[in-house]
C-alpha cells in the first residue's frame, strides 16, 4: 500500500470534478485516502478562489492543514496565483492551479512515494465520486471565452478548452456502469461545448459524432438515465434541445444564468442583453416543453444598479416565473474589471435588496410548487431519514433545488426511481405518499 493522503475539496461542482479526478489517480496507485490531517503523510486541498470568502475559507483550511500535519499540497482556482498561498503559508510542499492532475501528482510522488501493489490497485469502473454513488458531475469542458465583468474564471482557468467527445461519452458510460442513474453535465459554459474544436468529429464506440453540444446531449440522451444541463449559457442554439426534454430524453431542466434583467445593467457586466428577447424564448420553451423548469442566478447590488434598474430585475423575475433561483450579492472579487465601475452599492442596500428579490421568489417558488399537489410524479431516491424517504424530482438538481419527503417506513435503495402522490408543498420542497 502507498502513502495516506488527507484530501480536502473546497469549491463548486467544476472544482468538486477535478477532486474526483485527483481522487480516482491516488486509490489507482494504491494511495489511501484519509479523512484525518493527523495520521496523512501529507494533505491535499482543492481550493477555490472566486468570491473572497471562499478565498479565506481555502486560506484556513490551508493553515489549519500546516498546523495539524505540516506537509500540505495545494491545488485548484485559488492556486492559479501562488503568491496568495505562498506569501501566507512559504511552507507548502507545492502550489497548482486548477485542472492540474499531473502537477498534482507529480507534487505527491516527490513527498510520499508510490509503492506498487497490484492488488490494490483496483478502482471501480466510474472512479471515485465524491457525490453520492447514484448521482455524478460530468465535467464536458474548461475555461471560458466570455468576459463577464464580474468574474475572474477566465483569468484563472484560461479560454475554453472542450473535452474529445469520445472521452465524454466514455466517462459518461463508464460512470453508467459503475451505478450512476443521473448526471448532471457541468463547465463554465456548457452550451459552448466544442467551439473551440471548430466542432471536430470524434467517435463514441466507433460512431462519428461532432464535439457540439447538441450532439453531446442527443447522446447522452440515449444512455437511459437522467441528464440535467447546468451553467447554459443563453446562445439561441439552446433552443435546439428543448425537443429533447419534450421527448424525455433528457430531464426537462435548464440551468441558465441570466445574472440580471436590465439591459443597462446586462451591458456593464457584458452579458446578453435582451431582456423581452429571453422572455419570447422562455414562452417558447414552455410551448414546446410545457413542464420545463428552469432555474437560474442573478446578481443584486450590481455597482451603479439604481432602484428603477432593481426594479426592472424584479420584473423579470416576476414575467419569467422561474423554478429554482438562487442569488447574491455583488462582492468585488480581486482582478475583476466590474471592481472599476462607479458607485459601488453599500452593502446594506445590497442586503435590503436581496431580501426583497428573495421574498418574491419565494411567493413565486410556493404558488409554482402548489401546482404539484395532487399530480403524481417520479422521484429518485436520495436517502433516508428517521421514518421517511428523500428524493427529488425531475425538475430539482441535487444540493441546489428542493426535495420530497416521501412518508413511508419501506427501504428504497438511492437511485431507484418511484412513484409518488404529491400531498403537500412549501415554498421550497414537497412532501408525498408512495403509490
Ligand atoms: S460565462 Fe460564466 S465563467 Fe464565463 S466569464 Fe461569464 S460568469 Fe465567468
Amino acid at each position: 500500500m502507498s502513502g495516506k493522503i488527507g484530501f480536502i475539496s473546497l469549491g463548486c461542482p467544476k472544482a468538486l470534478v477535478d477532486s474526483e479526478l485527483i481522487l480516482t489517480q491516488l486509490r489507482a496507485e494504491g494511495y489511501d485516502i484519509n479523512g484525518q490531517y493527523e495520521d496523512s503523510d501529507l494533505v491535499v486541498i482543492n481550493t477555490c478562489g472566486f468570491i473572497d470568502e471562499a478565498i479565506e475559507e481555502s486560506l484556513d483550511t490551508i493553515g489549519e492543514a500546516m498546523a495539524e500535519n505540516g506537509k500540505v499540497i495545494v491545488t485548484g482556482c485559488l492556486g492559479a496565483d501562488s503568491s496568495k498561498i505562498l506569501d501566507a503559508y512559504p511552507q507548502v510542499l507545492a502550489v497548482t492551479g486548477p485542472h492540474a492532475l499531473d502537477e498534482v501528482m507529480a507534487a505527491v510522488h516527490e513527498h510520499a512515494p508510490p509503492v506498487h501493489d497490484p492488488y490494490t490497485h483496483l478502482i471501480p469502473p466510474g472512479g471515485i465520486k465524491l457525490t453520492p454513488r447514484h448521482y455524478a458531475y460530468l465535467k464536458i469542458s474548461e475555461g471560458c471565452n466570455h468576459d463577464c465583468t464580474f468574474c475572474i474564471i477566465p483569468d484563472l482557468r484560461g479560454g475554453l478548452v472542450s473535452r474529445a467527445i469520445g472521452d465524454v461519452m466514455q466517462e459518461a458510460e463508464n460512470l453508467v456502469k459503475a451505478g450512476v442513474r443521473e448526471l448532471l453535465i457541468v463547465s463554465q459554459d456548457t452550451s459552448a461545448y466544442g467551439v473551440d474544436m471548430k466542432y471536430r468529429t470524434g467517435f463514441w464506440n466507433g460512431r462519428p459524432l461532432k464535439t457540439r453540444f447538441q450532439e453531446l446531449v442527443m447522446a447522452l440522451g440515449e444512455l437511459g438515465i437522467w441528464v440535467r444541463l447546468h451553467y447554459v449559457y443563453p446562445y439561441p442554439h439552446v433552443d435546439n434541445v428543448i425537443p429533447l426534454m419534450a421527448d424525455g430524453k433528457i430531464l426537462p431542466y435548464l440551468d441558465i444564468p441570466l445574472q440580471h434583467a436590465s439591459p443597462r445593467i446586462l451591458k456593464a457586466m457584458k452579458r446578453p442583453a435582451n431582456v423581452d428577447n429571453m422572455l419570447k424564448r422562455i414562452e417558447t420553451w414552455r410551448d414546446i416543453c410545457p413542464d420545463i423548469s428552469l432555474r437560474s442566478t442573478f446578481i443584486v447590488g450590481f455597482p451603479g444598479e439604481t432602484d428603477a434598474e432593481f426594479n426592472e430585475l424584479l420584473d423579470f423575475i416576476e414575467a419569467a416565473d422561474l423554478d429554482r433561483v438562487g442569488a447574491f450579492a455583488y462582492s468585488p472579487v480581486e482582478g475583476a474589471q466590474a471592481n472599476q465601475l462607479e458607485n459601488p452599492i453599500d452593502p446594506e442596500l445590497q442586503q435590503e435588496r436581496l431580501s426583497q428579490f428573495f421574498e418574491l421568489q419565494t411567493e413565486i417558488s410556493a404558488k409554482k410548487l402548489a401546482t404539484k399537489v395532487g399530480r403524481t410524479l417520479h422521484v429518485m431516491i436520495d436517502g433516508a431519514e428517521d421514518d421517511h424517504l428523500l428524493g427529488r424530482t425531475r425538475y430539482d438538481a441535487p444540493e441546489v433545488d428542493g426535495i420530497v419527503v416521501i412518508n413511508t417506513q419501506q427501504n428504497i435503495n438511492a437511485g431507484e426511481i418511484v412513484q409518488v402522490k404529491i400531498t403537500h408543498s412549501d415554498e421550497h420542497d414537497l412532501w408525498a405518499e408512495l403509490l
